[in-house]
């Protein structure tokens, strides 16, 4: 599928004019942050336990052994914790430790799952930014744009922000849809999408992402999405960033669990560069709200870990991770009400103070539980 780019004018003229205009001893606006990420189909197997050695021993190829794959000698431990560490350093060991907490992990007594009766993406994305799962209405992956609005609509709309204060960024192209009921109601770049009007580190990695191809014709390498995110967040400073990593769900499809966990791992490496960033900086740091999660888990066994859809029992299982200034939970949750994913909505936007069910009646409710409630 052919990419379309857009380009838009250079920012410089406006930024002259700001620079002449501001107040020198003007500061940076308060009010929260908001940054959402979602791993595409990241299983609750990986996370809460690492490696999966049932998986990797059925993938085996004729006369390999187990102990001497690569995946094994760089990832298995003896304990789930242990292993999830290997895979996962600082979202375990930093992260869950000492500034958050995750839903999801059923060993230890915590649910957490989709609404929606497809078990895929589109549907998974569409309940996660509405409150809703549309069975009816949404029902294929098609690059397609809906009605209903999102919660990156509400959160433009209520907290009256401009166009490059709301940015969505995504390896797979169909975010271009996802992402809003309007076109171009805010910066959004996913796929192979080329990003214009950020420098010239911006424009290398703009180019070098068609120059560098996936097996795959709709999704671009996770690499892009973050580089090009993370330079939008410090040149533009968003409010709101989502952040839609694909890898993990791709690599699943093509059976390669050693890249599932290669992928969680470097996923891993880029939240504490997130991490280091936004606490380095006094717009961001203990003033955003991070929220990560998936659109749809995948099957239990080593005959369906890679895939998903409304025949596979466990694609419905999905996690919950919640880093925030006003969120006193620590670690994984045990003795919490079950939770959803159509209640992500309305839990991001009352993290910047915003009642999103005003504008959106039939969205879950915020998830009290976080709030220490
Ligand atoms: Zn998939």
């Amino acid at each position: 599928m052919s990419s379309s780019r857009v380009y838009r004018a250079p920012l410089l003229a406006c930024c002259a004019i700001l620079l002449l205009t501001a107040a020198p001893t003007a500061q940076p606006t308060a009010g929260r942050n908001l940054i959402l990420i979602t791993l595409d189909g990241a299983r609750t197997q990986e996370i809460f336990g690492g490696l999966d050695v049932e998986v990797l021993r059925a993938g085996l190829k004729k006369d390999e052994q187990l102990e001497e794959t690569r995946a094994y000698k760089q990832y298995w431990a003896d304990t789930p914790e242990a292993r999830r560490a290997k895979v996962m350093p600082f979202f375990w060991t930093e992260w869950m430790a000492a500034h958050g907490s995750i839903a999801g992990n059923r060993v230890g007594g915590s649910r957490f799952g989709i609404t929606n009766t497809h078990r895929f993406s589109y549907p998974g994305y569409a309940e996660i930014l509405t409150g809703e799962a549309h069975d009816a209405v949404i029902d294929s992956n098609d690059n397609r744009r809906y009605t209903f609005p999102t919660l990156l609509d509400v959160l433009k709309r209520r907290l009256s922000l401009s166009r490059d204060q709301v940015a969505a960024f995504g390896s797979w192209e169909t975010f271009r849809w996802i992402t809003s009921n309007q076109e171009d109601a805010f910066v959004v770049n996913a796929g192979y999408q080329a990003m214009a009007g950020e420098g010239p580190d911006v424009q290398r990695l703009s180019r070098a992402q068609f120059e560098t191809q996936t097996p795959w014709d709709s999704v671009r390498n996770d690499m892009y999405t973050f580089r090009l995110a993370l330079a939008h967040l410090e040149t533009a400073r968003p409010r709101v960033l989502y952040l839609a990593l694909g890898e993990t769900d791709d690599w699943a499809h093509g059976e390669r669990y050693d890249r599932v966990l290669q992928t969680l791992e470097r996923t891993d490496a880029w939240f504490k560069e997130l991490w280091t960033w936004l606490q380095a900086d006094p717009q961001y740091r203990d003033n955003t709200a991070i929220l990560i999660t998936v659109d749809h888990g995948r099957g239990r066994t080593p005959q369906d870990w890679g895939k998903h859809g409304n025949e596979v029992d466990g694609a419905q299982e999905t996690w919950l991770a919640a880093i925030g200034p006003d969120w006193p939970r620590r670690g994984e949750w045990t003795t919490a009400p079950d939770a959803f994913t159509n209640q992500i909505a309305a839990t991001a936007a009352r993290a910047l103070g915003v009642d999103l069910r005003e504008e959106l009646p039939n969205a879950g409710a915020p998830i009290e539980y976080l709030w220490g409630k």
